[in-house]
């Protein structure tokens, strides 16, 4: 039984329930406030404020913050470290960084009061799908720069629920600490949180006898198909969370229970969605390049930063009661999106369609050669235990038949290699689908 109540525990627990009005007006109020201190505190903010011709203090509809540039990670790189900073660095609590394996990290940065503003906005996500501090939170998020880990120790701490700081990796030790502790919430990347199925077959790991009700899982694309699979073998419910160390970390947007489409918190962050070839705004409902705005952060606020997230954002009257818009789940990104022969391709439509295959693993990597100057795409993935060794003679057969299957859906000859189970390298954090080879064949 819950004995706490909301209230008691966040400043604005019926901000996610307002009406659309009630949203733009407190959504106005931020925008214009964290305007002002970007123009204050920074310049180059100051510069691309004044030279877009916009006064903060008159604008009077968020749609108009569409006067002001982007911000891009090159403007992020462009000012490493701490240049895009909007506060003194004495007054930075807290650094996270993205991976940066191409150039410069990008830094980001937090005051306390920033770190309680992430807190919140990822704890109310959490509370509203029922996580209470009876709840028991396994974070296999790696803790470091990258933000998943302490994101989600923060916001369950937040709530009063006990968290388990585990980290990734080790994993017969998660699961034996999910036993031993009864975890109930698991915060975690989709494609650890399948590895950690396959382990616990191995080792003899029932979920069906642990106390996993819920998995807040992302930072990285997943599939309706793959969380299905999740679901059944973990015997808990699979919600798709969202976020990026830009913007603030988790806690961006997040599924509800209703699982269709991912809750912005509106009052924290300004969404956009852009054509990424011609810049434009697009309305509603059209699929492009997420943008957002931070409207409360004040170490590092970001101005229209362009995520590269391909999405589209939509009004729902959700079951669940919230009015903030939903985003559908990120497909991919725009530097993920592989253009083999003219066909635009993302890994996760290829994931969508071995993953409704019957007698294939959900593992899987996609492979990039050259074969005489022109690209070549070819799919590896697992086949299950059973038909590998019962079947050896129909596997090209079985090729061919799913070869068939992306062809249909994508329009590309794409060759699929069937793999030996667990011969594919399994992912402890971020999952990589691409292996690209086209340099070493040339
Ligand atoms: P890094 O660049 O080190 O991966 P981040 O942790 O900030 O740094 O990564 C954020 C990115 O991860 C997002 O921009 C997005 O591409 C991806 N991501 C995060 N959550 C999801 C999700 N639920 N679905 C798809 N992609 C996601
Ligand atoms: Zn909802």
């Amino acid at each position: 039984m819950a004995t706490d109540s909301k209230k008691e525990m966040f400043r604005d627990p019926e901000i996610s329930t307002a009406s659309r009005d009630e949203i733009h007006s407190i959504q106005l109020k931020n925008l214009k406030n964290t305007l002002k201190h970007c123009y204050d505190k920074n310049e180059f903010y100051k510069k691309r404020i004044d030279e877009s011709g916009l006064n903060p203090d008159k604008i009077t509809d968020v749609s108009q913050i569409s006067k002001l540039p982007f911000t891009s990670k090159d403007d992020l790189r462009d000012n490493y470290p701490f240049g895009l900073f909007c506060t003194q660095l004495s007054q930075v609590v807290r650094i996270h960084a993205s991976s940066g394996t191409t150039g410069n990290p990008t830094v980001v940065g937090y005051t306390s009061e920033d770190l309680d503003v992430w807190a919140a906005c990822l704890a109310r996500i959490m509370y509203d799908t029922g996580v209470r501090k009876e709840d028991i939170v396994q974070v296999s998020h790696t803790f470091g720069l990258f933000t998943g880990g302490f994101g989600f120790q923060y916001a369950a701490e937040k709530l009063g629920a006990l968290v388990v700081p585990i980290s990734g990796g080790n994993t017969e030790r998660q699961l034996k600490i999910m036993a031993d502790f009864k975890t109930t919430v698991l915060a975690n990347t989709p494609s650890y949180t399948l590895y950690m199925a396959e382990v616990a077959e191995k080792e003899g790991v029932d979920f069906s006898k642990l106390h996993l009700k819920l998995g807040f899982l992302g930072a990285e694309p997943w599939t309706e198909p793959m969380r299905s699979e999740i679901e059944k073998r973990l015997h808990m419910k699979a919600l798709n969370s969202y976020g990026l160390s830009e913007v603030i970390g988790p806690g961006v947007s997040c599924e509800c229970l209703v699982q269709d489409g991912l809750h912005i918190n509106e009052d924290h962050f300004l969404a956009e969605i852009i054509d990424p070839d011609t810049d434009k705004v697009l309305p509603y409902g059209n699929k492009g390049e997420l943008v957002f705005t931070s409207l409360t952060k004040k170490a590092f606020p970001v101005i229209r930063y362009r995520t590269k997230d391909i999405s589209f954002i939509y009004e729902d009257k959700c079951a669940c009661g919230k009015t903030f818009l939903k985003m559908a789940k990120p497909m991919g990104r725009t530097d993920d999106m592989l253009i083999i022969k003219g066909v635009n391709v993302f890994p996760s439509q290829i994931e969508e369609v071995l993953m409704k295959v019957k007698d294939l693993e959900p593992h899987y990597l996609i492979v990039l050669t050259k074969e005489n100057f022109m690209d070549k795409i070819e799919v590896w993935v697992e086949v299950s235990e059973g038909i590998f060794h019962e079947k050896l003679m129909d596997l090209e057969f079985f090729e061919k038949s799913i070869e068939d299957k992306l062809y249909s859906a994508i329009g590309l000859h794409i060759k699929v290699s069937l793999k030996e189970p667990k011969t594919i390298a399994r992912s402890e954090g971020k999952a990589r689908r691409v292996w690209d080879r086209r340099q070493e064949s040339n």
